[in-house]
């Protein structure tokens, strides 16, 4: 099942798709896929936002072996955390701001997490239980920064630096077993598989879950594999998982006040 939220008309909501339509759902999916309103909208119809509003951001630094190679770093004992501010959310073909602060701008094409329902100090076993679905989130970046600062908090959450979507798919049932790419201007620049995440996914919700309280629509992005690169204003950046669909973003230069 996919879940979608859309705006039409001033209005926002949230509504399941099956092709091209979207049943709109009375509140939102955390309390329950059953309860509908009966109506119905075409998906061209509306615009689509980012499919959660996550109270927070909570991102895996380092957590695919072939980025580990890549980088020349030893792979990580425990999953390395940093977060993205909820202001960092964007939703599909939202632009991506570059910040004037910033001379490089990457993405990091990665798998998302949604959680549905408050989750606290859960096991590995039962953290399926917890997770509402799956989407996709681009880990922008601003590389120089992190460079410069030594911790990420700046160079991560810029605002527009967490373009999510297009939707939440709930039924991937082996989430550490999907292809995961990046295409900058259509031409392929990352891809691997969640396979090669060292931290599966049931292992990071457990174990961020033992630090804080994950809440309804908070979101885990769960790194990135090989193949970071910049990107420059104009450029369109798309994130593929595979199961998922496709999130695509433009650049633009960041208007300065
Ligand atoms: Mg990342």
């Amino acid at each position: 099942m996919r879940i979608v939220r859309f705006a039409l008309q001033g209005r926002m909501g949230y509504g399941i798709l099956a092709g091209e339509k979207i049943s709109v759902l009375w509140e939102t999916p955390y309390d329950g896929l059953q309860n509908t309103t009966g109506e119905i909208m075409s998906l061209p119809e509306v615009t689509l936002l980012a499919p959660c509003e996550p109270s927070k951001i909570v991102a895996v630094g380092l957590n695919y072996k072939d980025h580990a190679k890549e980088i020349g770093a030893s792979l990580p004992e425990e999953p390395l955390l940093f977060m993205k501010p909820s202001t960092s959310v964007i939703g599909p073909d939202e632009d991506i701001a570059y910040p004037a602060m910033s001379k490089r701008v990457d993405y990091e094409a990665e798998l998302a997490v949604v959680i549905g329902k408050p989750c606290h100090q859960v096991m590995e076993t039962a953290a399926k239980d917890y997770i509402l679905g799956y989407t996709a989130i681009n880990d922008v970046t601003a590389r120089d920064l992190q460079q410069k600062d030594g911790q990420w908090t700046r160079a991560k959450s810029f605002d527009t630096f967490a373009p999510l979507g297009p939707w939440i798919e709930t039924e991937i049932s082996d989430p550490d077993n999907l292809t995961v790419e990046a295409y900058l201007n259509g031409k392929r620049c990352q891809h691997s598989t969640t396979g090669n995440l060292i931290f599966g996914v049931f292992k990071l919700v457990s174990f961020i879950s033992q630090i804080m309280t994950l809440l309804p629509g908070d979101v885990i992005a769960t790194g990135t594999p090989a193949g970071i690169g910049p990107m420059q204003p104009g450029d369109v950046v798309e994130v593929r998982v595979e199961g998922i669909g496709r999130l695509r973003n433009r650049l633009v230069a960041e208007e300065t006040h």
